[in-house]
């Protein structure tokens, strides 16, 4: 089999970073479908919603008021998954029960003060606050001496599950590695141990040769869809430097950080001319005090729609119970998220 006969051949694709396989099932995606758009309005318009926690001045469910904030705003979740104070518990029992106490914290980051926003229409300079905020959580719960992991992510509209439009996202922060970065560690580190080099700064260097996934870039970052996407329209985003964390990103960096942010969401928006939801988040070393030549930052986006801005995949049948599967090939997702124009299709306003 080439390439090339992966174009028109069902197929199995392999992900170095999980180790997982994903299937590929081309033939059934020749219908043309591109394009179906529906217009959708924004899910809200109002710049200050009276009923939303997230919102300056507004009274949270704890009952604490937010501050008039201006830019970006952090805070504890009042509803978090963890929390610092857990007492210390261990089951085992013949291995079949087995259970350990987790403590850890979780954060809300406010992207911004204006309730209608998303990403894709926040400014540079807007977004710059956001990653600011990143690097300083990231740097200040990874110094704590039980957390060692600190998760960044954000969950992007109703279809994803979260309720409140206002643009934010979420820190999770915790004693013990999760499942995905557990995998990503140990295919970062069994593959510098064997290379001498990082397992993306390689699949970087030859995505960047072969152009066939390749979204969009700008100096630093490289936004491409990778060789074993699951999510029709999935994305990796990857520093050209290797970096291990947020924190290592200097100034200019963290700026083209903010731009390709920028880019990413405005061509997912464009797609189906809608706001477009995914999850997005970023992987970045443990924060055990060790250092981790390994690994390399990287942010995913998993955006669950297939074809229009209310079709949306679903992981059922044969995928949960034997592996995901895809139809629309990863070069074509490419091609499609390239081919959409750079500009918002809204007219963007100005935020001022
Ligand atoms: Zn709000
Ligand atoms: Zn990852």
């Amino acid at each position: 089999m080439n390439f090339s006969d992966l174009a028109t051949h069902p197929h199995r694709r392999f992900n170095p970073m999980t180790r997982e396989w994903v299937l590929v099932s081309p033939h059934r995606s020749q219908r043309p479908w591109q394009g179906q758009v529906e217009d959708l309005p924004p899910e809200t318009q109002m710049a200050f919603d009276p009923a939303c926690y997230l919102c300056p001045g507004n009274v949270r469910a704890s009952g604490t008021r937010n501050p008039a904030y201006a830019e970006t705003f952090v805070f504890d979740n009042d509803f978090a998954a963890m929390k610092p104070d857990t007492p210390t518990l261990e089951i085992q029992e013949k291995g079949l029960f087995v259970a350990h106490s987790e403590a850890g914290r979780c954060r809300v980051v406010c992207f911004s003060p204006r309730h209608d926003l998303t990403m894709a229409r926040m400014s540079v300079p807007e977004l710059r606050h956001v990653v600011d905020a990143w690097v300083e959580e990231f740097h200040d719960l990874g110094s704590q001496p039980h957390i060692r992991s600190v998760q960044i992510f954000e969950n992007r509209g109703a279809m994803m599950g979260c309720s409140n439009p206002h643009p934010h996202g979420q820190i999770w922060a915790n004693e013990t590695l999760p499942n995905e970065l557990t995998k990503e560690l140990i295919a970062f580190g069994d593959y510098r141990r064997l290379h001498d080099s990082t397992l993306l700064g390689d699949y970087l260097a030859l995505e960047l040769e072969k152009q066939e996934r390749l979204v969009c870039a700008n100096d630093h970052f490289v936004l491409l869809v990778p060789f074993w996407a699951v999510w029709p329209f999935e994305t990796l985003l990857v520093s050209r430097r290797c970096l291990s964390g947020l924190d290592e990103l200097n100034d200019e960096e963290r700026t083209a950080l903010a731009d390709i942010l920028r880019r990413t969401t405005i061509r997912y928006d464009n797609l189906f001319r809608t706001s477009f939801p995914y999850t997005m988040g970023f992987h970045q070393r443990p924060t055990d005090g060790q250092a981790h030549p390994e690994f390399h930052l990287h942010a995913h986006f998993y955006p669950p729609l297939l074809r229009s801005a209310t079709v949306k995949k679903f992981m059922v049948g044969y995928e949960m119970l034997g592996m995901p599967q895809r139809d629309i090939t990863a070069e074509t997702a490419a091609q499609w998220l390239r081919d959409v124009p750079a500009e918002h299709y809204l007219d963007r306003l100005s935020t001022k």
